[in-house]
């Protein structure tokens, strides 16, 4: 392979198409694209209706098997195969990819908008502010976050009536409710509309939410690795004397309201969704909400705009939505469903016209597909009601060597000789990780690709190897892909496997029914995928089962919060471990979302900077532009 230059000097050396011109390329109207900047649009989600006549576009998860800590090109190779598909081979194709947190851009791993020759552009744009929505998602957050701690200062420092007299103030002499007021009313069973016609006791119930603060879930987030607001005290100032809690900040994308983007499916959807958000449990042991607090029309407000997908392009101008990116462990770590959507429609086709003329939608699944594709059929899809028809395992000789038995992969250290010369017999070891994931996504019905995603240092025979034994687990096709090094023309046999596998029906099917226990639902993730024993609750665990079942949240599906770097809960069981149990520590609720969380670790949500961040390299040069992303 030649000498690459770097991500961000490629993305710097092609002009992008204006948006406007690629969306009329892609039959969007002008009434239905909403520019920012010159390169950079949403998409109206009107489009939805005009184009519902026409027969989806074909839908593929890309996946990966279990990472390195230095990824293994899934970006890469869904941006690679979208500019094969679509520059190369005439197909129209979308890739569908997360907005990445300015967190991890500014920290050690950089941006995610794909390397080599397969990227998204304007990668500066793509990585930092793109057109605001987790700024959105933010302000949405944060808002939901005072709302509760004034709530809770004011029902402290005033009486029932006080309380109920400034809720429900009379204005020229006439109390009204606000319609969420209603809406609670209707919750506690009281069935009245005259403010006046309260008991003393429907006031009390009505004006107090009695949050017991020891249950507040709801951290405050901000878009920035600032670890020093991990645990934080509120209320030290005097005006809020006697009511200091400790708390703390999450990374903007950890937000729920981050999980709502990405799972809604309308406007009127997400506006549900984020008030149905629980924040604490009342002191008699009741879900408090947004909309109990009265802001979950204020919330979907400021998001109300962060709710049309962004569309920008690759390096060969093929189109890419990019749309909200929750966190891959603590929530489901797939982009918006709202993309996919407008995706599919747009690579879809008329009634009564050509199956060649079917296009194609490359979504991506934060993780390995035992996190990343998992959670997209069980949640992303159960949500959508959409039926997938492939799943692309991207796999590297890297990291399957490292699963193989190969020395720790750390950023920022030089490559183990095994990485970088001939080891069959290591490969062929850690080749067990991948076979494992390849049996997985059979489970769901889908059709299996794997992508073995080139590196220099590959030799054939190792490439040849994972071929075969990939098609001996059962995939339904095995191509090397060289699209880093020569963007879509170098993953031409990769583009021409999907289109020959993809067709016919979709098989699609969910691992597990949502009317099973909460415990049967983790079991069955468990010992289906992880290939567990079993799993064994913590005494917290069994209780906030109970707690969730009781108040209703049974019925959700699980979104497991595990390392990425194991099949296991364990990050150092490399391979494809056997003969271990899950340990649950704890379960939690997003129930806006719609998922519970249970955590099988401690769960970072509020990343550090290490002593050498990126942002040393990062800056502006004499002409103003942006140097040193990566
Ligand atoms: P993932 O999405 O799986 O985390 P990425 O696509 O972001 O992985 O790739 C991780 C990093 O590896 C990026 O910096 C990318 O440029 C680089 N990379 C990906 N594929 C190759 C390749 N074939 N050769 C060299 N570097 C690559």
């Amino acid at each position: 392979l030649e000498k690459v230059p770097s991500d961000i000097e490629i993305t710097q050396a092609q002009t992008p198409k204006p948006v406007a011109e690629l969306a009329s390329e892609l039959g969007i109207q002008p009434d239905e694209l909403e520019s920012y900047g010159k390169y950079k649009a949403k998409v109206e989600l009107s489009v939805l209706d005009r184009l519902a006549h026409r027969k989806d576009g074909k839908y593929i998860v890309v996946s990966g098997i279990t990472p390195t800590p230095l990824g293994e090109g899934k970006s890469t190779t869904t941006i690679g195969l979208a500019q094969a598909l679509g520059a190369h081979l005439g197909r129209p194709a979308f890739a569908c990819v997360r907005q990445p947190s300015q967190g991890p851009t500014f920290g050690i791993k950089g941006g995610a908008a794909g390397g080599g020759y397969s990227q998204v552009i304007p990668m500066d744009e793509f990585n930092l502010h793109l057109t605001g929505d987790i700024h959105a998602v933010t302000a949405a957050n944060n808002l939901l976050a005072a709302a509760l701690d004034a709530r809770m200062f004011h029902e402290a420092t005033q009486s029932d009536k006080g309380l109920y007299s400034r809720l429900v103030p009379a204005k020229k002499g006439v109390r009204t409710f606000a319609p969420l007021m209603l809406k609670r009313l209707k919750k506690l069973g009281i069935d009245k509309t005259d403010p006046n016609s309260l008991t003393e006791e429907e006031i009390r119930r009505f004006a107090r939410l009695d949050v017991d603060p020891e249950t507040i879930t709801w951290n405050r987030v901000l878009d920035v690795n600032d670890r020093f607001l991990r645990k934080i005290t509120v209320g030290q100032n005097d005006t809020e004397k006697g009511h200091a809690r400790v708390s703390g900040f999450d990374i903007s994308v950890a937000s729920e309201c981050m999980a709502v983007l990405a799972l809604s499916n309308d406007l009127a959807d997400m506006r549900e969704r984020l008030g149905a958000m629980v924040v604490a449990t009342s002191k008699q042991g009741d879900p408090i909400t947004a909309d109990d607090l009265g802001v979950g029309g204020a919330l979907a407000v400021l998001m109300k705009d962060a709710i049309k997908p962004n569309l920008m392009q690759t390096l060969e101008g093929t189109p890419v939505f990019v749309h909200a990116g929750p966190f891959a462990n603590i929530a489901h770590g797939n982009s918006s469903i709202l993309a996919d959507r407008v995706a599919l429609k747009l690579a879809g086709t008329e009634p009564g016209e050509s199956s060649d003329k079917q296009g194609y939608v490359l979504t991506e699944g934060g993780f390995g597909a035992d996190m990343g594709m998992e959670k997209f059929c069980n949640i992303k899809c159960r949500v959508s009601g959409l039926k997938p028809d492939a799943t692309i395992i991207v796999a590297t000789t890297r990291a399957l060597k490292m699963h193989g038995g190969g020395p720790e992969v750390t950023p920022g250290k030089p490559l183990h000789d095994t990485y970088t010369k001939e080891d069959l017999v290591t490969l062929k070891e850690g080749i067990k990780n991948l076979a494992r994931h390849i049996e997985n996504s059979k489970k769901f019905g889908l059709k299996v690709i794997v992508a073995v995603n080139q590196f220099a240092t590959d030799s054939p025979a190792e490439l040849d190897l994972i071929r075969s034994e990939s098609l001996a687990a059962g995939a339904d096709a095995a191509v090397v892909s060289n699209h880093w090094a020569k963007g879509g023309a170098g993953a031409l046999d990769l583009a021409n496997a999907v289109i020959e596998v993809c067709e016919g029906e979709s098989n699609f099917k969910f691992l597990y029914d949502l009317d099973i226990s909460i415990e049967d639902k983790i079991a069955a993730i468990a010992k289906e995928i992880y290939r567990a024993d079993g799993i064994e609750l913590s005494e917290l665990a069994q209780k906030q089962v109970e707690t969730y079942t009781r108040q209703g949240y049974g019925h959700l599906p699980i979104c497991m919060a595990k390392t990425q770097y194991s099949f296991s809960h364990d990050p150092k069981l490399k391979g494809a471990p056997t003969g271990f149990t899950v340990p649950i520590r704890a379960v939690r609720l997003s129930a806006g979302a719609g998922f519970l969380y249970p955590l099988l670790g401690d769960m970072q949500t509020m990343p550090g900077l290490g002593t050498r961040p990126g942002f040393w390299e990062v800056g502006l040069d004499e002409t103003g532009k942006v140097i040193g992303l990566f």
